[in-house]
């Protein structure tokens, strides 16, 4: 999500106004003008007073005029003095001065250049400053505006030298029109101004080619960023040259290559762990620091009957079906393993009779934390370890030494009760001494067929039972055993009555047997089917050849197995109806034998039953038809 606006932001344009390329090109359009404007307003006003002090130059009275006024106004004779001071005023060859005005130390007006104001000679001037600066002495100078124009006025005493104090002998007023010197410096102004527009656009223009410059190379370089933080490593920035930004360049070169680098070393790393995960047996589930499920490899998945798709964010304490009895917190701080017993059978499995169906899971889950360097915990691994076969294998040991125990202890206490009975004196009584005797004998025999059964099984357990191959003819084999069951009827008229049917292939079928151990096994069978059977019975045998295997059936008519006990019957000492069994002399060990050694030929052994509808037990064992002899053929 961060990644993610960080990214957009990066990628969003950039406005005008705020990219650095305006940035950089304004601030030197501004420098530089700046720089115009100081220097500019420096020039004009230096030309301003050079063109002032030229023009005060310019209309400057000249000394000799000054002196010849002097000479002037200093005569008594005022006719010829005034028409002197009209020679030397109209002498006055000045274009730029408009009125020339000479007073004399009493105000009196003795010469005007102003043609039209000549009767104004021998009155008094009404100018104030001439008086006051006749009256001081000192020469006065002043530039005043006015709507016609801008004019330079300029008013000097003039001093006789020759006396001893100066005698100030009146003043000469002077009136200068200055709007050529202002035009001037308006027209320099004006160009000035001209040329600074055109020299701020021109900046401008070298501004925007210099910003250009500086920022096309980190356009590229944020490009280039833009597109490693996209994942996309193959694309290079042009190094214009060797100061800090081709330098710059030439780090986000390396830097791309690289991060590019670490990429597919993490990613080369990231597979093999997804491989060592998804081919490890054991299974795997790692979570965050809040116990939501981040990684499930496919032994996991197995072990608990899901898919990653259900599991990832899920709470582990869901996923292992525990959140009754812990908290995340008990697996952080004291729960380091756990044997748990997973539901992952569905409706389907448990209608299932065949016992490798219903596969009953007990795993082993081993905790351990993720932690930092800090102590930081950050997640939580676990293990899973299928322990089923240990647990079932550990749970049958116990099972089976409580029902040794338990089989044995019952004939010995009915052995132990019937030889006190004759301790006590029974042995005496003739009719019940014998009676007595046979049922220890009984059961004594009993005992010892159990204690040799074990010992068979125990052998066949640990594969020490030495298995006698021999090709036989199995049907004959098979008939032969049948047959004694024939005789066992006409031998023992007790016996309980039966009749045998056969339907055997054709063809003779030879295998490789222990044929001891094979004739326990049908022997087994077939006293099973006529213990559990009503007299008159009828067992049908049959023997046929089926994809590579033969397979023997032995059905009856007999008291059949309910569904529920199907799966059992094959478990040592499981017996339907103990009771029952037991007065019959069995032990519940028959069929577990028989499967030991079916299983030790390499075969299966396995029943078809309906309670009340009789029993099939099946026995198929691996065949190869034998191609050469004529024996075989289907004519025989
Ligand atoms: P047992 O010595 O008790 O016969 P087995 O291992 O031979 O022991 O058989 C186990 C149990 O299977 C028997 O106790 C019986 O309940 C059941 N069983 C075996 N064969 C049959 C059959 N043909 N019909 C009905 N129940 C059978």
């Amino acid at each position: 999500m961060c990644a993610f606006s960080v990214t957009s932001r990066m990628n969003g344009k950039i406005r005008l106004f705020q990219s650095i390329h305006f940035k950089i090109a304004i601030v030197f359009v501004l420098l530089l003008l700046a720089t115009i404007e100081i220097i500019g307003a420096y020039f004009v006003k230096q030309l301003e007073q050079q063109n002032v002090d030229n023009f005060e130059s310019m209309v400057t009275i000249q000394p000799y005029i000054s002196t010849q006024l002097v000479t002037e106004l200093s005569t008594d004779d005022t006719e010829t003095a005034n028409r002197s001071v009209k020679n030397i005023v109209a002498d006055i060859d000045n274009s730029s001065i408009s009125e020339v005005l000479v007073v004399d130390n009493k105000g009196v007006i003795r010469g005007t250049s102003n043609a039209n104001d000549q009767a104004s000679i021998g009155q008094r001037t009404p100018k104030s400053d001439i008086k006051s600066v006749i009256y001081a002495n000192r020469k006065k100078t002043e530039i005043t505006s006015t709507r016609d124009g801008s004019y330079y006025t300029s008013i000097t005493p003039l001093t006789n030298q020759s006396t001893d104090a100066n005698q100030v002998v009146g003043a000469i007023y002077v009136r200068a029109s200055m709007d050529t010197v202002y035009r001037n410096i308006n027209q320099v102004t004006v160009i000035f101004l001209t040329a600074s527009l055109v020299a701020g656009l021109l900046g401008m223009i070298i501004a925007i080619f210099i910003a250009r410059a500086i920022t096309q190379p980190i356009d590229e370089m944020k490009k280039q960023a833009i597109q490693i933080a996209d994942g996309d490593y193959s694309g290079q920035v042009r190094i214009y040259g060797h100061d800090e930004l081709g330098q710059l360049a030439f780090a986000v070169n390396n830097l791309s290559i690289r991060v590019e680098e670490a990429q597919e070393v993490s990613d080369a790393e990231r597979r093999r762990l997804d491989s060592v995960l998804s081919h490890m047996t054991d299974g795997v589930i790692a979570t965050d620091r809040r116990g939501n499920v981040t990684i499930i490899n496919e032994a996991a998945q197995g072990f608990l009957n899901t898919t990653g798709d259900d599991t990832i964010g899920e709470s582990i304490l869901t996923v292992l079906g525990i959140e009754k009895e812990y908290s995340f917190r008990d697996l952080l701080e004291n729960k380091r393993d756990m044997v748990i017993e997973p539901d992952t059978q569905n409706d389907e499995d448990e209608q299932t009779v065949s016992p490798d169906h219903a596969r009953h899971l007990i795993l082993h889950v081993d905790f351990s934390l993720i932690q930092r360097e800090t102590g930081f915990i950050s997640g939580l691994v676990c293990v899973l370890h299928d322990v089923t076969e240990q647990e079932k294998n550990e749970r049958e040991r116990r099972e089976f030494v409580s029902n040794v125990s338990h089989e044995l202890r019952t004939p010995l206490t009915s052995v132990r009760s019937y030889i006190e009975a004759l301790s006590d004196g029974a042995w005496q009584d003739e009719k019940l001494a014998p009676q007595f005797l046979t049922v220890t004998q009984e059961e004594t025999d009993r005992m010892i067929r159990m204690i040799n059964e074990l010992l068979a099984l125990s052998r066949l357990d640990q594969g020490t039972a030495k298995m006698e191959l021999e090709y036989v003819n199995f049907n004959e084999f098979f008939n032969y055993i049948l047959d004694r069951f024939d005789m066992m009827l006409k031998t023992d008229p007790k016996q309980k009555r039966y009749r045998i049917e056969r339907e055997f292939t054709k063809h003779d079928l030879w295998v490789e047997i222990d044929t001891d151990k094979m004739m326990q096994v049908i022997d087994n069978i077939m006293n099973n089917a006529i213990k559990y059977s009503p007299d008159g019975g009828v067992i049908t045998t049959r023997l046929i050849e089926s994809h590579n295997n033969l397979v023997v059936s032995i059905s009856d008519q007999g008291l059949g197995i309910p569904r529920k006990d199907i799966s059992k019957v094959f478990d040592r000492f499981y017996r339907v109806d103990k009771a029952r069994s037991r007065k019959q002399g069995g032990t519940g060990l028959g069929l577990a034998i028989s499967k030991e050694v079916v299983e030790a030929h390499h075969g299966r052994i396995w029943v078809d039953s309906a309670e009340g509808r009789g029993s099939t037990f099946y026995i198929s064992l691996p065949y190869e038809p034998y191609e050469d002899g004529g024996e075989w053929s289907e004519e025989n």
